[in-house]
Order: structure tokens, then sequence, then C-alpha cells
């Protein structure tokens, strides 16, 4: 009689066992089969992992596994992005030290991250909140700005006056701070940017080549957002300043009537005339207090006022009045644009609103239709001058070409790409690593000097007045010698945005503890990244900065390869009562409560058998019982007593079949699944009182993958001297896999009257002895004459009959 399945002592057994055999650190040397496995470090910003936390390593450890078991050799690092704003948030609110939260917090999750019972190689964790790793960071940063891809620059930024904080364009959402919600305003301020334009083409056109999902490759490029098109200069009557506009449809420029400015373009100061200045100085500080997605909106009233000024059609010469309006954005373009109200909506309201010309341009065949509506697709130009009649397609090339010829513009490609601000006025970062003097300028510190240390002697709080970094309150920091001058001068108050710490942590992990360099070149050999799993919240920050980094430290010289994740996966949401969980709607489940009840290996194994592991599920308390009963039968299973018969040809059919499906479905991640399979293949086998050895070790490896800690248990007590993770994962026989039986469809005179089971290898006349039993077949042939019998093997048998 099989003992009881006691799942705390088995995991921790096997946790126990696994760490001391150093089972799940591979012999990095060894990359003939390599295959690195990694999975989005955490945030030790929390004390303990959630269920997200789970959803991601816990099926991401199973297909590590499965790769194990394929006969790679799978690396599985892990570690913690442990600077940045939320930890920095942890620690205020707790009143410690972010150094002290940070490593108290990192504690607990490694605890927890190690009851997943996940193939971690703890011996290359990364911290990236340690001066062995953050002095990289600041290689990183310098390695950019010898490469002049790191710049400062004075620009409006984002501002968040709740976080006292500067925020990304990616940390701003529908104008709140992505954070906190509050209401994000715009501030002038000297910053750090990475040229991450310059790879724009590039970040665009490898796509392509990436096994990521469709979505996320999507994502990329709205976010890059390449537009073909031209710029076009217009003169200014009686003025020497000029406005340059980019447009997608120069073709359409017969239809310009108007132009219009966004409040912040700078030329609004010197062309607007005497009579119209004092109404747009008003309308500017009016439009301050608008969001751009409030500005953008369709379906907002459209405002604006007219300058007085007036600018001349480079290629028609006509004069059409220039406007301000805040359905222009100064953030995409040039803050101007040429106003086709024939080819444009929202250009069509405005100039319905304002009773301004709408010419039409473009006509689907040629054929004029007057102002109703407007047409923004291509077809034949129309009221254009000598380019009507042609297609506008030629009308572009044609025009671009005479814009380039008169010196006022021509074919242009532009990007909505920005360049990636990375200071931030905050503590918890890595420091910039930059001396600002008087007389020099700016002074990159000497690499050997590195790393320059985040000071300790700084209060944290939230705020530190309006424009002032934590770090600009550390005397002893901020006060150097230039290393030029020797005169004294002033460091850089500024750290870095955490996503840079994250935009290169997967090149340190083969050789964690290197310092020779950011890098072990021997370990870059495990690179790139064969499968990367995360949240697909990082489809536009995380995923496309890496990409940026690999593809700079590759011109400088550092790496060989253009991409650094060839497969991506993202896990879904797991909700509850059909929402997200969130602490704020009470709908949060721990982890730990269910881990205790039920072990780690039902915890895991439940949450893949949720649903499709890109979707995600809805958590149910109750779900879970039925993987509990599920693992129980398995162990039982697999304790049965040994027969030495051979199993019948069907045992071995149903096994063959699960193997295939099992592997195949794993191969693709589909664990919902593969669990699936797995429950039928037990249920079929309940029966059985007595069951060969080589069926048992089968399915415990067929398991493993998916609940590690039981299957070494089943594996051990089956004899196994070894861990079962040393074993290859079983491979199917096709022929024993194959349905040895056809369904045969039954007609007569071509109707459908019956399907009967038979053996494959049925005689013909056999098989017409047999399809005539099916009760419905036997009564539609009764009575009535057979003319003719056709048999299609192993299909279909139609009978002819009058
Ligand atoms: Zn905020
Ligand atoms: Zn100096």
């Amino acid at each position: 009689m099989a003992n009881q399945y006691s799942f705390h002592k088995i995991e921790q057994k096997w946790q126990k066992r696994w760490k001391e055999s150093k089972i799940h650190s591979p012999d990095l040397t060894d990359t003939a089969r390599k295959y690195y496995a990694l999975t989005m470090f955490s945030y030790p910003s929390g004390d303990k992992l959630h269920i997200g936390h789970w959803y991601n390593y816990g099926p991401a450890d199973t297909y590590a596994r499965f790769m194990k078991m394929k006969g790679y050799n799978v690396f599985q690092p892990q570690g913690f992005d442990a600077f940045g704003l939320p930890a920095e948030n942890y620690a205020i609110h707790h009143k410690v030290h972010p150094a002290v939260s940070t490593e108290k917090n990192i504690a607990t999750m490694k605890k927890q991250l190690d009851s997943i019972g996940a193939m971690y190689d703890w011996q290359n964790e990364i911290r990236t909140c340690t001066p062995e790793y953050y002095k990289w960071t600041q290689w990183l940063f310098l390695t950019l700005y010898k490469m002049g891809l790191a710049y400062q620059k004075t620009a409006p930024v984002n501002w968040c006056p709740s976080c006292g904080t500067v925020l990304a364009n990616e940390q701003v959402k529908d104008g709140v701070c992505d954070r906190c919600k509050e209401q994000v305003t715009k501030k002038e301020f000297t910053q750090w940017f990475f040229k991450i334009t310059n790879y724009a083409e590039e970040l665009l056109q490898k796509l392509d080549d990436l096994d990521w999902p469709e979505k996320t490759k999507h994502m990329q490029k709205n976010w890059i957002g390449k537009s073909v098109g031209a710029n076009i200069i217009f003169n200014i009557k009686g003025s020497n300043d000029k406005i340059e506009i980019f447009t997608t449809r120069s073709d359409t420029i017969y239809g310009a009537t108007y132009m219009v400015l966004a409040p912040e373009h700078s030329l609004l100061k010197t062309i607007s005339t005497p009579e119209n200045v004092e109404l747009v100085h008003s309308y500017i500080e009016s439009a301050k207090a608008k969001t751009e997605i409030e500005r953008m909106s369709l379906d907002k009233d459209k405002t604006g006022v007219f300058t007085g000024a007036f600018a001349i059609n480079p290629i028609s010469n006509v004069e059409i009045p220039i406007w301000v309006a805040d359905y222009v954005v100064s953030s995409y373009g040039t803050g101007a644009i040429m106003a086709v109200p024939s080819g444009d909506e929202r250009d069509f309201e405005f100039a319905k609103a304002f009773n301004l010309p709408i010419i039409e341009v473009v006509s689907p065949n040629g054929e004029l239709h007057g102002n109703d509506e407007c047409f923004s697709n291509y077809g034949i130009s129309v009221n254009s001058g000598e380019y009507s009649g042609k297609s506008t397609e030629n009308v572009q090339q044609l025009i671009n070409t005479k814009l380039d010829e008169m010196g006022c513009g021509g074919a242009k490609i532009q990007y909505k790409l920005h360049d990636w601000l990375i200071s931030r006025q905050r503590y918890w970062g890595t420091p910039i690593p930059i001396i600002h003097c008087t007389d020099c300028g700016i002074v990159p510190v000497d690499m050997n000097s590195l790393p320059v240390l985040l000071p300790e002697d700084i209060k944290i709080s939230s705020t530190y007045g309006d424009e002032l970094s934590p770090l600009a309150t550390s005397d002893s920091y901020m006060n150097v010698k230039c290393t030029k001058c020797g005169e004294d001068a002033k460091r850089d108050a500024d750290t870095m945005d955490t996503f840079v710490c994250s935009s290169w942590y997967y090149l340190r992990y083969p050789n964690a503890k290197y310092d020779d360099g950011p890098f072990d070149p021997e370990g870059l050999k495990w690179l790139p990244v064969d499968s990367y799993i995360g949240g697909a919240e990082h489809a536009t920050m995380h995923l496309l900065y890496a990409r940026f980094i690999t593809k700079a430290l590759r011109d400088g010289g550092y790496l060989n390869f253009d991409e650094p994740f060839t497969k991506l996966y993202h896990q879904g949401t797991i909700t509850k009562d059909g929402a997200k969980m969130s602490k704020s709607r009470g709908n949060t489940v721990s982890p730990d409560e269910f881990i205790e009840n039920y072990g780690s290996d039902t915890f895991r194994a439940y949450l893949m058998f949720m649903g499709p592991f890109d979707e995600g599920g809805d958590w149910n308390d109750q779900g879970i019982t039925g993987i509990d009963r599920f693992l129980k039968k398995v162990w039982r299973f697999c304790q049965l007593p040994d027969t030495d018969d051979s199993p019948s040809k069907k045992d071995l059919q149903i096994l063959h079949q699960t193997i295939r499906s099992v592997s195949d479905d794993l191969e693709h991640m589909k664990f919902n699944t593969a669990i699936s399979r797995l429950m039928e293949f037990i249920n079929y086998f309940s029966i059985h009182k007595a069951v060969s050895k080589d069926i048992k070790l089968t399915i415990i490896k067929l398991i493993a993958p998916l609940t590690p800690h039981i299957a070494e248990e089943l594996w051990e007590i089956n004899g196994g001297e070894t861990s079962v993770f040393l074993e290859l994962f079983p491979e199917y026989d096709k022929s024993l896999a194959e349905e040895d039986t056809v369904t045969i469809a039954v007609q007569i005179n071509g109707k459908l009257r019956g399907s009967v089971e038979v053996s494959k290898e049925i005689e013909k006349e056999a098989l017409l002895i047999e399809v005539k039993k099916n009760e419905n077949v036997n009564i539609h042939l009764s009575g009535k004459e057979i003319i003719k019998e056709i048999v299609v093997p192993q299909r279909l048998v139609n009978f002819v009959v009058k």
C-alpha cells in the first residue's frame, strides 16, 4: 500500500538536496548544447512574491526543466532589479534606508523563490544595487558617452508634482503619472539622454526576424513610429522667418488652406501681428493647462486663434493664414502643420468651425465630388495645377523632387521615437559618473576609478524641494576636484533611470562575479538569450532599451550579435472573480497560504492548468482541489505493484499518444493541455491493479517539469539513484501511438446513413459484412436491391441501391 503524499516533507527534502548537489548550476564552459532560459527579474519593492511572480516563474521553470530533459545544458539565472522608485518609496513608507529594506526584501523573496522549486543558478545571482554591479552600469554610461550616444540637453520634461520627480514619456499614461495617477506638468531641466533614435531604423527592421509575440512587435513598431513623407519649408510673408513642417502627404499641398503652429512654437512671438498678439498670448497660456491627450483627442471642440501672419505655399505660391491651435503638439514633428481640410478629419473640423476654405485635391476616380466630407486615401490629384490628373503617389514623388530642387525641403523619413531620458532626481539609483567643472565643462569620471559610490549620508524623503536631487544635499558627495584641471568641481546630482540597470543585466549572468569588465567574454557564448519570459507591460520600455543597448555595445565592439532575446513569451494575467487582483479591491490571492495547504507542486500545476499561459485565467479557491486530487492519483499510480506482464496494445497506444501530446504541448508552452492529457492518462489507468515499471517511470518523467518535487520523490521510490532531471524526456514511438482502428462512413445512394469503427487492416469482404450490421444502415438497405458496392479503403462505403 502506498504511503501518504506528504508534500511538505518531500518539497523541503528536494529543495535541500538540489541546493547541496548544485544540480542547478550548469557547467558554463559547455556551450555546445547551451540553452539560456531567462525570466525578467523582479523588483524587491514589496516584501513578498505575489501571484503574478509565481505565474511568471513557475511555468517558466517548467519550460526550463523540460529543455534540460530534452538534453540541453540549461542555464536559468535569477536576480533582483533592486534600484528604483518602488524600492525607494517602500523605504520612505517604512522609514528605513532603502539599502536595508531592499536587502531584507531580497532575503524574503529568495526564500519564496526557492519554494517555487525552480532550477535557479544562485551562484550567478545579480543585484543591480550593489557597487559590484552598478560599477558596470556606470561603465555602460561612460562607454555610450564616449561613443557620442549619451548627451545632455535642456528640454521640457514630464514632472510629477506628487512623486517629485521627472518621468520618462513611457511612465506617463494619458497625461497622468503611471505610478501615482497625479496630473503630470512640464518643467525645464538639463538632463542626460541616450541616443536611442540613432537606432530607430534598425530597431524597426530587425523586429521581423524575432520570434516574439506579434502584438509586442506591433507595439514596438508603433512606438518607433516611422513615417515616410516630406519636410516642406514655407516662407512667411514680409518676414525672414520660415516655417518647417513634416507631412506624409506632400501631394495634397494644393489643398493647404491654412497653417497651424503648436502653442509652444517659438515663432509665435515674432510673427504674430500687433493686432493679434494679445489674443495669441492668452491662447498660449490657456493651452498650458491641457494635456497632450486632451489636446489631440478627435471628439473635442477645436479651438484656435489667427496670428495675423501669412505663409507662402512654395509650390502654388498661394498665401495662406497662419493660426495657433492646440490640436497640434510640439513633441511630434516640428510643432507645425500645413492644414489640408479636404484630406484630414481634424483639419476638416477646424476649417468648418472657423470658416476656412476647403479645397478638394484628391479624388478616388479623378472626378470632383465637392467638399461635404474629407477623403484621406490615395487617388487621382485634382485642383492641383500641372499635377492634376496624375496618381497621388506619382504627384508625391514629383513634388518632393521639386521641393528639393527649390531648396524648400524634400523627401524625409521621420520617427516618433524620442531619445531616452535617463536622468532621475531620486536617491536609490546608479550615480551618474560625471563631474561638472566651471572651466572644463562636462568631465567623465575615469573608468579606472569606478564605481562612483552612492553616498549614504542622505536623508531619504519623498521630496527635496522643487528641483533638487537628493544627492545634491550631500556635500561630501557633490564636492570633488576636477580630474582635468584639479580645481573645485561638482558631481552630477542625478541617478540613472532603473531601466538602464536592466538594459544589460542578461549579459552579466553567465559569470556574474566577473570583475575585469561588465561581462565575461567567455560567458558571452551563452548569448543571445534563448527564451525570455516576462510581462507584456515591458513591450515598449525594457524590451526596446535592451535591444538598443545590445546594438550600441555591438557597434562599440563589445558584442558580436544584434539582438538580445531570440524568443520572447509573455505570461497572461491571473484574475479573481473576473477582475484584476488589487489590494484595494480586496481580491488578492496569497500564494503562501495555498502552498501551506497544498504544496508548491500543486500550486504551480494549478496556475498552469487555469488557462493558456499567454492568456492567464480566473483564480478559483476550489479549483486547486482538482489538481490536488490529480497529484494524489499520480502518487498512488506510481506506487502500484510492478507487473511483468507486457502491457496491452491499447495501454501502449495511450502511453505513446500521451508522450506525443505532452512533449508537443510543453514545447509550445501549452501547459494547461499537457496537464489535461496527463489527467486523461491517469484516469484511463485507474482501473489497473498493477502496472509495468516502464510505464511508471515514463509517467514520472512526463510530470517532472510540471511538478518537480513529487517527481523526484517518485523517481527515488521507483529505484532512481540520481535526479530524474538527469534523465532524458521520453520519446514516443510513432507506430505504437498510431490508432489501429478507423471510422468508416457508410452511405446509401450518396447519403450518410451511419459510421462504423473497424480495424485498419480489415479485408474488403469482412468490412462489407461489418457495415451492414449497423442498425440504421440495415434499415435503409432492407427491401432494396444493391446494384453496386463502392469501397474507399479506410474511409467510406457507398451502396448504390434501387
Ligand atoms: Zn507620480
Ligand atoms: Zn576642470
